[in-house]
C-alpha cells in the first residue's frame, strides 16, 4: 500500500481487531476485514477498548496478528461502569437511536455523558502517546466524537480524522440533544469528517450552522471553526468485491449451502433471505409482515418458497432484549398460522454465520431484502450483489438504508408500506432472467469498482489533499473563513 508510507497510521475503534479473551482471535467484522491489511501494510497501531480486568496483569500493548506480528494493538482498559455509561448507555441508548431517528428508544442519564467523556479521554490520551511527528489519527464511529479536541490539546500537529458510520439525523431531530453544543464543537476538531452519504454531511452542517451560528460551505465541504479548518466528505463505505466472490463459490461454501438446506428441508425451495444484526433500525417485524402478507396474498407460493432471516444478537441488553422477544413471537404466529403439510414459511436463524458461508447462502438465495427502517448504508446488500455470480437473484432495498441511495439497478421498497412489500416480493421472485441479470450486472459492475479499498483509498487520499494544501492557522483569524472547491 503505497499511501502514506512514511506517516504512522493510527486508527481508533471501540471493538478491537483480534481479541484478548478469544486467545487474539481476528474479530468478524467488515471494518475489521477492511482495515487490518491497511495496518500491516503500515505498521502502525491501532487502539480499542479492553477489559480492565483482563489487562490487570498483562500489558495493554501487544504485536498482532499473533501468527506473524505487522502492527500493535493497543487496549484502553475499561471498567464495567464505563462500559456501562460510554458504551450501552451514551453511545447505544442514546446517540445511536438518536441519529436512526428512533426518538422513542433514546434513553440519556447525565451519568452516560460523563462517562462517555471520560472514556473519549482516555482513548484520545492513548492515541496521543502513541502519534508522532506527521501522524494519522483516524478515529471510527459514533462511539468517539469527543476524541478529536482531547487529542489536538495533547498533539497539536497530528492529522485527526473520523469516518462516521451511521447518519447523521437533520437538525430538527438532533436539536433534542442537551449536549449538541459538545458534540459538533468536538467533532468539528477533526480535520476531516466523513461520511456515508451527502445527505448525511449535510445533516450534520446545518446543525452546525444552527447551534453555532458558523457559515457553512456545504458544496466545498469546509467549515471554520475557532480559527481552523475541518472538511466534510461522503465516501459511502463498501465491501471487498473480489472476496465475496470468490468465497460464493469455493469448496466450504458449496458444503455450507448444501449442509444447511439438506438439515432444514429446503432443497428444492426458493429462498427469500434477510441477513441483519438483530437491531430494531433494520425493520425485522416490518419485513415478517410483508412476509406474511405475501403468503396470505399469493398463496400458491407456499410450499415452494421459505423465508430465511439470520438474526445475530450483538448488543444482549435492553431494549434488545424486548426486540429479540418481539421478532420471536412474530416468527412464532406467522409459523403457526401458515405452516401445513411439513412447509414452514421462516426459518429463523439466530447463531452467527461467518462470511465464508454467508457468501453461499447469498449465491443460493433467490431474492435478499433489505428492509432497514434507517440505515447509513447497509453492507449486507453489497455482499448480496458482490456473491451472485450466476446473476439469478433479486435483490429488494429499503429505500431508507443508504445503500438504495448508490447501487444502480436495485428494486427500491418502503418498509412501512406493507402490501406495497409484498407486491414487491412478487414481483422479484416472478423477475425474468434477463431481468434479474440486467440488474445485477448494473448493480455488481459499481460494488467491484467501488469496493473497499476504493473506499481507504479515497479517504487517504482526501488527507493527503488536505496536508498538501496546509494553510497556517493563524491564517484563519476571523471566522468565518469559507474555501471553495
Ligand atoms: N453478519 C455476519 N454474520 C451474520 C450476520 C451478519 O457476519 O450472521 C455481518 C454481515 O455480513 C455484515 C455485517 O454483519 O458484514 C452487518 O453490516 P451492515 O452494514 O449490514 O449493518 P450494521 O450491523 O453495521 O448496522
Amino acid at each position: 500500500m503505497d499511501i502514506f508510507p512514511d506517516k504512522k497510521i493510527i486508527v481508533v475503534s471501540n471493538r478491537e481487531p483480534y481479541s484478548l479473551s478469544r486467545r487474539h482471535q481476528k474479530t468478524v467484522g467488515g471494518l475489521v476485514s477492511a482495515l487490518d491489511p491497511l495496518m500491516k501494510a503500515t505498521r502502525g497501531v491501532w487502539i480499542a477498548s479492553g477489559s480492565r480486568d483482563e489487562l490487570k496483569d498483562r500489558p495493554s500493548r501487544f504485536p498482532v496478528p499473533p501468527a506473524d506480528p505487522s502492527y500493535t494493538l493497543r487496549l484502553v482498559p475499561l471498567g464495567p461502569a464505563d462500559i456501562e455509561g460510554y458504551y450501552n448507555g451514551y453511545s447505544n441508548r442514546f446517540l445511536w437511536p438518536l441519529c436512526h431517528m428512533t426518538l422513542d428508544r433514546v434513553y440519556l442519564t447525565r451519568s452516560y455523558w460523563r462517562s462517555y467523556r471520560k472514556v473519549n479521554g482516555l482513548f484520545a490520551q492513548a492515541a496521543a502517546e502513541e502519534a508522532g511527528e506527521g501522524s494519522v489519527i483516524w478515529l471510527h464511529d459514533y462511539h468517539l466524537a469527543l476524541c478529536a479536541p482531547f487529542i489536538k490539546e495533547l498533539c497539536q500537529n497530528a492529522f485527526v480524522s473520523i469516518f462516521w458510520h451511521i447518519p447523521w439525523p437533520p437538525h430538527a431531530v438532533f436539536r433534542i440533544c442537551p449536549q449538541k453544543k459538545e458534540l459538533l464543537e468536538g467533532l468539528l476538531a477533526n480535520d476531516l469528517i466523513g461520511f456515508q452519504l451527502p445527505a448525511f454531511m449535510e445533516n450534520f452542517a446545518r446543525c452546525v450552522e444552527r447551534e453555532l451560528g458558523h457559515e457553512v460551505d456545504i458544496e466545498g465541504g469546509v467549515i471554520s471553526h475557532k480559527g481552523r479548518l475541518t472538511r466534510l466528505k461522503a465516501f459511502p463505505i463498501s465491501v471487498d468485491f473480489d472476496w465475496f466472490e470468490r468465497a460464493a463459490v469455493s469448496a466450504e461454501a458449496r458444503k455450507f449451502i448444501s449442509k444447511f438446506l439438506k438439515k432444514r428441508g429446503l432443497e428444492g425451495s426458493k429462498i427469500i433471505l434477510s441477513v441483519n444484526r438483530l437491531d430494531y433500525t433494520k425493520g425485522m417485524i416490518k419485513c415478517l409482515e410483508a412476509v406474511e402478507l405475501f403468503f396470505t396474498k399469493y398463496p400458491r407460493y407456499k410450499n415452494s418458497v421459505t423465508f430465511v432471516q439470520i438474526a445475530v444478537p450483538t448488543r444482549k441488553v435492553e431494549p434488545y432484549l424486548s426486540y429479540m422477544e418481539r421478532v420471536q413471537r412474530k416468527v412464532d404466529s406467522i409459523n403457526q398460522r401458515l405452516s401445513r403439510d411439513g412447509w414452514k414459511p421462516v426459518e429463523y436463524i439466530t447463531a452467527n454465520v461467518a462470511h465464508a458461508e454467508l457468501a453461499g447462502l447469498y449465491r443460493k438465495a433467490d431474492l435478499a431484502m433489505i428492509s432497514s427502517v434507517y440505515d447509513g448504508m447497509n453492507l449486507v446488500a453489497k455482499e448480496f450483489i458482490a456473491s451472485q455470480v450466476d446473476l439469478s437473484g433479486s435483490l429488494l432495498i429499503s429505500e431508507l438504508a443508504g445503500a438504495s441511495e448508490e447501487i444502480p439497478g436495485v428494486t427500491l421498497i418502503n418498509p412501512y408500506d406493507t402490501e406495497g412489500c409484498a407486491i414487491a416480493i412478487k414481483a422479484a421472485l416472478d423477475a425474468s432472467p434477463a431481468e434479474k441479470r440486467k440488474a445485477l450486472q448494473e448493480a455488481r459492475a459499481h460494488v467491484r469498482e467501488r469496493n473497499i479499498n476504493r473506499w481507504i483509498m479515497d479517504i487517504f487520499k482526501e488527507i493527503k489533499n488536505i496536508q498538501d494544501e496546509q494553510i497556517p492557522s493563524q491564517f484563519f483569524k476571523r471566522a468565518p473563513v469559507v474555501l471553495k472547491g
